[in-house]
């Protein structure tokens, strides 16, 4: 059978960190960066006779994820203990919620590159996302062979957000992992920092022959902490399942990790099914439940999504949907160019679009800015456009405006077009 024939096959867990100020089930801090074990309480490190209490903050960034993508809020749902061991968890199990997770259900739309320069729309089915702690750290560098472990992280609350097995390439699962990392930012419950372990995604990957009704067998990649490694470790995968089918292997269902400097993929364990957690409710907790009032408050509160704002922009400015898409990216972006626009017309929806995404970008991307800290503001940019347009410039000319503008030469474009002649 050749390559053509195969079918790939992804689903998404994704863990998010929420932005609380303190943790899950205790009071301690969630800061990044302290010293090892000083934000560790007598929670966090299941000291004996300790309660867990839940923190309202991390509920209400799971509604408002489970707002923005359209899922239903459970009026009631309930935290399960999943029973393992590891050095970082001291309990001996991790507060979870498993047969009744708070946010079931919901889609995202996103824009697939389709490898020729153009974009799909594909839509992604949730199955829910709920939410439980995060464990410590184990540390084995600077401990002479042995291991260090930093609880710090242990009660870090976390969203995790698990999709159906919709994606069909590495392409589509990095789209999709983009648009989410994307909106929980847009929404605020989750600073989205990739190196600091905030977004974590765990790819699920199997292969069937194209046309076959029931799924392969899945491996699970482990904690892919850049989209980068998502697509090197989906495309590794993929290939070692078909060789391993093609030379007559089966596949293991079974959890995997991925060594970024060799670029593989390597089995850690054999995966475990649900029922070697020993799952049961947890007695120290009651039910967690949400009245209407609470989840109409949070609707009300949510700012307008990026896909709304996106529609707007293709429906009112006349954009592409892929332009409409990048303006979306982030809040900071959205803003900066509606702020342009506001200066410079609807008519003129287009061109400001244009020096967003190609001058100004690529301008900030040199100089390593965040759109929030460009030297250019919206109203300057605006002003250059107007120029262009009104043909009191060139495009040419306007490039060296732009320059000037970044330089801070002059307070706008008219007094450097005067200034400068
Ligand atoms: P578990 O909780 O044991 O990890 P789930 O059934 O909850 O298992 O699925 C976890 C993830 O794996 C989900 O994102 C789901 O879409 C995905 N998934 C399930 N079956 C397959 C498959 N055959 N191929 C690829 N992904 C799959
Ligand atoms: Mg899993």
């Amino acid at each position: 059978m050749s390559r053509t024939d195969w079918e790939v096959v992804i689903g998404l867990e994704i863990h998010t960190q929420l932005n609380t100020a303190s943790k899950i089930f205790s009071g301690a801090s969630t800061a990044f960066g302290a010293a090892p074990n000083v934000q560790a309480s007598a929670v966090d490190i299941a000291l004996p006779g300790v309660l867990p209490v839940l923190n309202r903050g991390a509920v209400e960034r799971a509604n408002r994820f489970g707002l923005a993508i359209g899922a239903t809020i459970a009026p009631r749902s309930i935290f399960a203990r999943k029973n393992y061991f590891y050095p970082d968890l001291p309990k001996g199990y991790q507060i979870s919620q498993y047969e009744l997770p708070v946010v079931q259900g919901g889609a995202i739309t996103l824009l697939v590159p389709d490898g020729q320069g153009g974009h799909y729309e594909k839509r992604v089915r949730l199955t829910r996302a709920h939410l439980e702690e995060d464990a410590g750290k184990s540390l084995h560098e600077d401990f002479h062979g042995m291991s260090g472990i930093d609880l710090n992280r242990a009660g870090t609350p976390l969203l995790e957000i698990v999709s159906e097995p919709d994606m069909r390439s590495a392409a589509e699962a990095v789209a999709y992992a983009k648009a989410l990392h994307a909106l929980v930012r847009w929404i605020d419950i989750c600073d989205g920092n990739m190196q600091e372990g905030s977004f974590r995604c765990d790819a699920n990957v199997s292969v069937r022959p194209r046309g076959q009704a029931e799924f392969g067998t899945r491996r699970e990649i482990k904690n892919l902490n850049s989209f980068r490694f998502l697509q090197q470790a989906i495309d590794y995968e993929v290939q070692y399942q078909i060789e391993l089918i093609e030379d007559g292997g089966k596949v293991q269902q079974a959890t995997v990790l991925f060594d970024p400097d060799s670029g593989e993929t390597r089995a850690m364990r054999s995966k475990e099914d649900a029922h070697d957690y020993r799952y049961f409710p947890d007695p120290d907790l009651l039910p967690l439940v949400i009245d209407s009032a609470w989840i109409e408050r949070v609707k009300g509160e949510l700012p307008e999504l990026p896909a709304a704002l996106s529609a707007r922009f293709e429906g009112e400015y006349g954009l592409s949907a892929y332009d409409a898409t990048t303006l979306t990216a982030s809040r900071e972006i959205a803003e900066f160019y509606l702020a342009a626009v506001a200066v410079a017309g609807t008519a003129l929806a287009k061109p400001c679009a244009n020096w967003v995404m190609g001058d100004l970008a690529a301008r900030l991307n040199k100089a390593e800015l965040d759109i929030a800290a460009s030297p250019v503001s919206p109203e300057q940019l605006a002003g250059l456009v107007q120029r262009i347009a009104d043909n009191t410039i060139s495009n040419a000319i306007g490039k060296k405006v732009f320059e000037a503008l970044w330089n801070g030469e002059g307070a706008s474009a008219d007094a450097i077009i005067d200034a400068q002649g």
